[in-house]
């Protein structure tokens, strides 16, 4: 196929447009940056357009033209750029990628869009008013595509605008499916991790997410924070395997990924940021440690410190992945230990200190 990789050559992207080549198909990626794909950049199937879709001299319309199937990456998903510039989070993640999803059901072509499991918003069990006999079982974190019940914080928690600016798209797709039978899949990661996840915190500007903070403070010796005490919840799910659910979308096996939403994500990887913390320090000292380095203290600090003011956080979110595992047959394997070793052997031995890195915004 020709596939137009839209944010192709970011994380998630840049992972993505490797498997794709890999698999022999014809890729365009339009990006802002190539250092993550640089070492596939002369790839005789790989059409590199460094290029901001934002700009008034960039027309999307050729391109999804051209294109047998469209992926749209393009996003700001790192909530330090929520609080910094919310309106440019909703312009990119709204505005932008809608005019994506309007070429594509002007000419007729499938587009496979990420999301993110942010839509969810917070558990019920965070509801004031909640009642709930147990409310640490898992069933209450658990959220699945079609059925959950979307629970976001107030405007003044500016937090919420890009999980509302993705629903939003969300909704205008499925209404787009509705009313003109446009073919969309839509993709829910659930904090996928892996190495060029993010730059190193103390080597640019910007706010990376949450594993990147804590190996630059690994390396560096400095101090890994938790914010408002760490003990928010994720599932931390490996590139690879959510290359393979994705690839698996790519497929789209009997058109089972027509009109579907699909959360990807490891359920089995629940971890608190404390023990994420804890578990990254303890990697570290076993395998990477420099013995001239400290390992750094660990220390609490206020969310409001941490990002400004307006933060808010998902306290805890898994995934059910019947539908993936139904219809597509897709298993996360990727333990969380696991992840993190490979993930980390890559900052310390193969992340390329010395170059410049891609800016978050
Ligand atoms: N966090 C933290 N210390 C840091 C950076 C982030 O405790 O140095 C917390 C953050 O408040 C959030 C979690 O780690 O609860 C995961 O943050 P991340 O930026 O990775 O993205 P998210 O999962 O919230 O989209």
């Amino acid at each position: 196929m020709n596939i137009l990789n839209l944010g192709g050559g970011g994380f998630i992207g840049s992972h993505l447009t490797k498997r794709l080549l890999d698999e022999g198909h014809s890729v365009t990626v339009v990006d802002l940056w190539t250092d993550k794909v640089e070492e596939f950049l002369d790839h005789p199937r790989l059409t590199f357009v460094q290029q901001d879709i934002r700009s008034p001299q960039f027309h999307i319309d050729p391109f999804v033209e051209a294109a047998d199937l469209v992926i749209d990456l393009i996003a700001y998903a790192n909530p330090g750029l929520y609080l910094r510039i919310p309106i440019e989070v909703f312009r990119l993640n709204f505005q932008e990628n809608l005019k994506i999803a309007e070429a594509c059901v002007h000419h007729k072509k499938r587009l496979i869009q990420f999301s993110t499991c942010e839509v969810y918003g917070r558990t019920a069990a965070t509801l004031k008013h909640a009642r709930l006999a147990d409310p640490e079982d898992p069933i209450h974190a658990t959220f699945s595509e079609d059925e959950s019940e979307f629970i976001l914080g107030p405007v003044n928690r500016h937090r919420w605008i890009y999980a509302c600016s993705k629903q939003l798209l969300e909704r205008v797709l499925h209404a787009y499916g509705l009313e003109a039978g446009f073919n969309y899949t839509i993709v829910r990661p659930f904090n996928f991790i892996g190495p060029k996840i993010d730059f190193l915190q103390s080597e640019q500007e910007g706010i990376p997410r949450v594993f990147s903070f804590f190996m630059d403070a690994l390396i560096n010796g400095t101090t890994m924070k938790l914010v408002d005490g760490g003990e928010q919840r994720r599932c931390y799910t490996y590139i690879d395997d959510a290359i393979e659910g994705t690839y698996a979308i790519v497929e789209n096996p009997g058109g089972v990924c027509d009109r579907q939403i699909f959360n990807l994500g490891s359920p089995y990887n629940e971890i608190s940021i404390r023990q994420l913390a804890e578990t990254m320090r303890e990697i570290y000292a076993e395998q990477f440690r420099d013995p001239a380095i400290p390992l750094p203290n660990i220390v609490s600090v206020p969310g409001e410190t941490f990002y400004g003011k307006g933060y808010d956080d998902s306290n805890r979110r898994i995934p059910d992945i019947t539908k993936a595992r139904t219809l597509l047959g897709w298993e996360p394997v990727w333990p969380v230990r696991k992840m993190l070793e490979a993930t980390m052997s890559y900052y310390v031995h193969e992340y390329p200190r010395t170059k410049p890195v891609a800016v978050a915004y």
